[in-house]
This record gives structure tokens, C-alpha cells and sequence, in this order.
């Protein structure tokens, strides 16, 4: 055995509930778990590198299932407006000026925070996502589900109404499903990189893309994640090309992309119905709390899909409006966003919470047969929190586990001292091993100010009411 973590508290996320362990040991041998009980019934002997956890509380690694890590340059950029407004006139023209590198950069910075916050998987979302995998989650030994977008509109679109139905470039979308291809044959054989099709939206890609999407999918058993429902303006493009009364999840039925292998984002525009049928056809949910409150004011549906028999999990989306990529901060978000939307404190209860974060993330991701919960046979994805940080404090186990709700309510993934991938050690005592994440904080620092800089002529005459509030000193 090559590593033993010994007299931790663990959160197994077995069962239906968090399944808690004290006094536990966790066994690990080449990035499996071999042994997961009482440290009493454990031979220390038996493994070569032996931590004592006393304490601190291990959970399964965090699943981050919707990101876009690309954008993390851009933090801070985008935020207290309307969707519109924060899409095309205050994220835009700042957007313009990032190129791939500042993107591959400030990735690696977010990706990093995420981890150092105790997630292990994240399902990254990008166009020409194979260089984020080769440059930035492969080498940082990083869990990813590769989404590569799928996208057929054309650029220039600056002139079109709400109503109006831009042109679908098809080549785009052949162009899109030959990347997806080759990294689908590039990383059939790693153990931590995975692929799925990503048709960006239902109104971005063409029938006949989305039923070739489908036909791929179905004839080699693929996933496909799409943004869905994601409000008016897709609803008015989905009725403009498809006719009136013509709504996303009906192109989606219609299409055949509507059963298990889909992994549905966001869905706050769908009707209640419509989410029900699409639960119960085997469709997974990714909510993202904090983006989707930041951007439309809007509590996702998750509890909602989860009552009606859907597996859901949550996502950060990108750093520009929501913040930072930390999974606590999104359960935390999204359990109290919940219960405000329901005025009912029972509703998304803390272990709920958890469950999100980490087993129901990894189903929603088709990957919980090798993650999500502390048991032996899965992978040794691990979060180890520090009790003794004052957020967790007190962590008590008698007559309860105050770690679960403290976790949640309290806690951000600041509390996480360590994490491990496959077995292997990326944080240890609060510090990321493989990088120096003080000097890449100045890199990303002093390249944003070049791209912001470049950009100011083009955000101040887009004219969001961000403008204004930087010439009345309040931003
Ligand atoms: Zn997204």
C-alpha cells in the first residue's frame, strides 16, 4: 500500500445520506482505495507513507461540473447588470482583447483555485478545449470532463434583433465535431481526462448538427452537455427559427439529444413540466448558483430536478460575474438562495448540500463509478479539511457531526489543507504542489492590465452602466 491517511473524520457519501466515519483510516495503492474503516482495524505497517488526520475531516474530491476556465482573466469585469448588457457590452468588449494565451494562463490560475478549494473534477466547457487539457489540467494532474463547443453561428451578428435568425455556418459545426473526435480518440486511455460533445445551445447549432450529434453519441455511447433554457433571448431565437411555441427542450425531444447521455445546464427557463420530462428520460442537471444569481437574478432549479427524480450537480460557469471557482461557496449559494426562493429553511439541508458537491456531481458527470464517494474500488480523488480552521470550529462527532453543517454553512473551501488526485498529493498543508501560484497570480495580474487597458476605448463606448459607475468613482 503505498499511502495511509489515519484517525481522520470521513464523510463517506455512501448510502443516502453523508455515511460519517470517525477514528477512520483510508488505504490507498496505485490512486485506488484499498481500505477505508476504523484505524483500529488497520495495520499501519501495511503502507509505506503513513499522515495521521487527527483532526481533519476527508470528503471525496468536489466535482466543479460546469466551467468555463478561460474566462478567469476577466474576474471582476462583468458583473451587476442585466444578461444582455453583461454578455455583448460589459463582458464583450473586454473579451475581444484575451487571446488563447491569456486564456490558457488565467485558466491555470482558476483551475488551480478550484483545486486548492478542494474540487479534483472539473467538466471545463470551451471551444479548442485540447489545449486546455495539454497545457493546463493534464499537467496539473487534474480530473477533467473535456467539453469541446460546438457553435455555428457566425461572427458578425452585431446588427440582428432578438427576433431575427442568424445564419448557421454548418462547416463550423463539421469543423467542431472533428476536434471532439480526435480528442475523443487522443484521451480514449487516460484515466483522468474524459470527452463529451458540447452543442453550445439549441439555438447556436442546427437541427441536422444536433441529429448527427446524437446518431455519434448514441452509436459509441457518448455523453453530449448543452446550455439549456438559459432564458428570453434563447427562447425567442429557439421560436424565430423553429416557430411560435417551439421551446428548447421541444428541439431537444425533437432531435433525439432528450435521454441519459445529455447533461442539461442550467434549464431555469424550462417550464416545470418540461424539467419533469426531461428528469424522468434520464437527463443529468448542472445549476450554477452563483453565476446564475449574479447574471439573471435567478435561483437554479436544482432541488426542483432533484425532487423530480433528476441527478444533478453544480457548476461555477466562469469567474467574470460569479466569482471564484469554490464548489462550498456554490452549495452554500445555492442552499440559501433555496430556501429564501421557498421560505422554507428545510429546503436543500446541508448533507443535501454535500451530496451535490460531491456523489450526485459525480453522476451528473457519468463518472461515479470511479469517483464522488470514499469506498473501496473508486479512485482517490480526496478533499482533507482542517478542523481546527475557525470556520470549522467546533467539530464535534457526539451526539452529531457538526463538520456537516459547518462544511456548508460555514466553511468555504479555504478550510481544505490538502488534496489528492488518483492517490497523489496536489495540495499538502495549504500549499498547491505543482506550481508557483504566487508568481502566476503577478503573471495573470500584470498581463489583465495589458488586456484591460487595450480594451478601454471599445468598453467605454459599448456603454454598459458599468461605465458610469467607473466615472462616478464607484467601480
Ligand atoms: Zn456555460
Amino acid at each position: 500500500m503505498d499511502l495511509a491517511l489515519t484517525n481522520a473524520q470521513v464523510l463517506t457519501m455512501t448510502g443516502d445520506g453523508v455515511g460519517p466515519i470517525e477514528e477512520a483510516t483510508i488505504g490507498i495503492e496505485n490512486g485506488d482505495l484499498v481500505f477505508v474503516g476504523p484505524t483500529a482495524e488497520f495495520d499501519a505497517g501495511q503502507a509505506d507513507e503513513v499522515v495521521d488526520c487527527s483532526n481533519r475531516l476527508v470528503v471525496p474530491g468536489l466535482v466543479n461540473a460546469h466551467a468555463h476556465m478561460g474566462l478567469t482573466m476577466l474576474r471582476g469585469g462583468a458583473q451587476d447588470v442585466p444578461e444582455i448588457e453583461w454578455m455583448n457590452r460589459a463582458l464583450a468588449p473586454l473579451a475581444r482583447y484575451l487571446d488563447a494565451d491569456d486564456q490558457i494562463l488565467g485558466a491555470r490560475l482558476g483551475v488551480i483555485e478550484a483545486v486548492c478549494h478542494g474540487t479534483t473534477t472539473v467538466c471545463e466547457y470551451a471551444a479548442n478545449v485540447e489545449r486546455l487539457v495539454e497545457e493546463v489540467y493534464d499537467p496539473l494532474g487534474v480530473r477533467v470532463v473535456a467539453t469541446e463547443t460546438i457553435n455555428e453561428l457566425a461572427d458578425e451578428r452585431d446588427d440582428l434583433g432578438p427576433r431575427d435568425v442568424p445564419t448557421l455556418d454548418r462547416q463550423l459545426g463539421a469543423n467542431a465535431l472533428e476536434r471532439t473526435e480526435r480528442l475523443f480518440e487522443r484521451y480514449a486511455d487516460h484515466d483522468r481526462v474524459s470527452v463529451t460533445y458540447g452543442p453550445q445551445a439549441v439555438d447556436m447549432v442546427s437541427p441536422e448538427t444536433l441529429r448527427e450529434v446524437t446518431r455519434r453519441a448514441e452509436e459509441n455511447d457518448r455523453d453530449v452537455h448543452v446550455h439549456v433554457a438559459q432564458g428570453e433571448r434563447e427562447r425567442l431565437q429557439v421560436e424565430a427559427r423553429y416557430g411560435s411555441g417551439t421551446r428548447s427542450v421541444d428541439v431537444l425531444e425533437e432531435t433525439g439529444l432528450a435521454d441519459d447521455r445529455l447533461i442539461a445546464a442550467h434549464l431555469h427557463d424550462a417550464t416545470t413540466a418540461e424539467r419533469k420530462r426531461l428528469a424522468e428520460a434520464g437527463v443529468r442537471m448542472v445549476g450554477c448558483p452563483s453565476s446564475i444569481a449574479a447574471i439573471d437574478g435567478i435561483v437554479p432549479p436544482v432541488l426542483e430536478y432533484v425532487e423530480a427524480g433528476g441527478v444533478a450537480g453544480v457548476g461555477t460557469d466562469q469567474a467574470p460575474g460569479s466569482g471564484r471557482h469554490d464548489i462550498l461557496e456554490e452549495v452554500r449559494t445555492l442552499a440559501m438562495l433555496t430556501k429564501c426562493a421557498r421560505t422554507d429553511p428545510r429546503a436543500l439541508p446541508a448533507w443535501q448540500a454535500l451530496r451535490l458537491a460531491t456523489v450526485d456531481g459525480a453522476r451528473a458527470l457519468g463518472l461515479d463509478d470511479c469517483i464522488g464517494t470514499i469506498e473501496v474500488g473508486k479512485r482517490a480523488d480526496l478533499a482533507i479539511v482542517d478542523l481546527d480552521a475557525t470556520a470549522m470550529v467546533p467539530a464535534v462527532e457526539t451526539p452529531f457531526h457538526t463538520s456537516v453543517p459547518n462544511l456548508v454553512s460555514s466553511a468555504t473551501g479555504s478550510a481544505v489543507d490538502a488534496v489528492l488526485v488518483d492517490g497523489e498529493f496536489l495540495v499538502r498543508d495549504g500549499v498547491f504542489v505543482h506550481a508557483d501560484v504566487e508568481a502566476l497570480s503577478r503573471r495573470v495580474n500584470e498581463r489583465a492590465k495589458a488586456v484591460f487597458d487595450a480594451a478601454t476605448d471599445d468598453w467605454q463606448a459599448a456603454g454598459s452602466a458599468l461605465v458610469d459607475d467607473a466615472s462616478y468613482g464607484r467601480l
